[in-house]
């Protein structure tokens, strides 16, 4: 298979589809991988990298797209549209319920697009969304740690404490991917951490990994209001596949907080669980409000592109190698968790939850 790896566009996307790690074992199955000038510079991967994995570096994005498949990270932007054609094979994260321009785009391109987050095994677990909720989990401690600095409008707490004073209170509203990491963390630098989940088997699963070190609520109305006042850093992870983010935090529980406190809200990318938060970006990440301080970054692995392109990379490889290897309809035919990628096929919307969204389109 001849495969192509555009630079990314996006405005502050600094991830690449293939790290040279990938390239080479795709070289060594025999593929040939073209990927664009300085499209892993972002990520801390040169040229010359790239060169010596086997790949052949390409000037243009014309270049690129002139391989029967391609591998990226975000979905593609206007200025990509044109180049893609009929009976590509488009492998990268699309999220088209959130465009309807995107979907028609592609939809008339003609290409094979398959979504990063919708492939899904039998369990339900989504093996290449996993990774960055991983990473997003994790950043929530070390931004909500930073943002509780006083020189950076937090109320100069330490969340570890040291021997004499308290250590600081980390609350965790969910307890799936961004939860669990996110208490890791917060365990790990000595913080007094809550976790409300409504799961009942998660909370037995979070006791298992953390016991006594962390404690365990069910989230209810009154839960959330007896323990968010108090969090110097409150992290929001809840999600219901499919649907916004329930708002569980009320600007009135948010006025309730010490000056100071932060909410990082890891669930601002679907919509976000708390009242006052609204989306912000890796150039202005925080806002104060009520006295509060405000993190909103919707994609926030992109602050840590070498880790990130990296753990996406070790996800995707085994299903970029299929894709390389069978082809489509072959490969999707033989993996039913590829089969759950495929979004569109053949100038039809072909995911059920996407023909939910944009029934006229189907
Ligand atoms: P997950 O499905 O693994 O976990 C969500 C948890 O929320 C589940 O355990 C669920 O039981 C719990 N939950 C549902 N309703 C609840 C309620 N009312 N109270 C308390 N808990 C409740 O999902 P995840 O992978 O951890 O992702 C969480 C969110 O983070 C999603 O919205 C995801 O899109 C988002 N995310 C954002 C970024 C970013 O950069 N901002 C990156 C990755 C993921």
């Amino acid at each position: 298979m001849h495969i192509g790896v555009p630079k990314e566009i996006k405005d502050q996307e600094f991830r690449v589809g293939l790290t040279p790690a990938a390239v080479r074992a795709l070289s060594d199955q025999g593929h040939s991988v073209a990927i664009e000038a300085r499209a892993g510079e972002g990520s801390g991967f040169t040229d010359r990298d790239y060169l010596e994995a086997g790949a052949r570096i390409v000037e243009t994005a014309a270049e690129v797209y002139a391989q029967p498949m391609i591998v990226k990270v975000k979905e593609p932007l206007p200025l990509e549209y044109a180049l893609l054609g009929k009976g590509q094979i488009l492998f990268t994260y699309l999220h088209l319920a959130a465009s309807r321009e995107l979907t028609e785009a592609l939809l008339n391109s003609g290409a094979t697009c398959i979504a990063y987050e919708t492939v899904a095994l039998a369990d339900g677990r989504l093996p290449l969304l996993t990774p960055m909720s991983a990473i997003a989990g994790r950043l929530a401690v070390q931004f909500g740690s930073r943002f509780l600095e006083k020189q950076q409008g937090g109320r100069g707490v330490l969340l570890g404490g040291v021997p004499g004073v308290a250590a600081g209170h980390v609350a965790i509203l969910g307890g799936g991917i961004v939860g669990t990491e996110a208490a890791r963390i917060a365990v790990g630098m000595g913080a007094r951490v809550t976790i409300l989940d409504v799961n009942l088997d998660r909370l037995a699963y979070l006791e298992d990994l953390f016991g006594s070190r962390v404690e365990l609520l069910f989230s209810t109305r009154r839960t959330i209001e007896q323990m968010v006042p108090g969090a110097d850093l409150l992290i929001g992870a809840v999600l219901v596949t499919g649907r916004r983010a329930p708002k569980l935090v009320s600007r009135e529980v948010v006025g309730r907080m010490n000056p100071g406190s932060v909410i990082v809200d890891v669930a601002v990318d679907q919509g976000g669980c708390v009242e006052t938060l609204r989306p912000t970006s890796h150039s202005e990440p925080v806002y104060l409000e009520a006295g509060v301080v405000h993190y909103g970054v919707p994609n926030m692995p992109g602050a840590v592109p070498w880790t990130a392109t990296q753990a996406l990379n070790n996800a995707t490889l085994p299903y970029v190698m299929k894709l390389a290897e069978l082809g489509y309809p072959q490969a999707t035919e033989r993996d039913p968790a590829l089969a759950l990628g495929i979004n569109i096929a053949h100038s039809r919307l072909i995911h059920p939850a996407v023909q939910q969204v944009f029934p006229d389109l189907i």
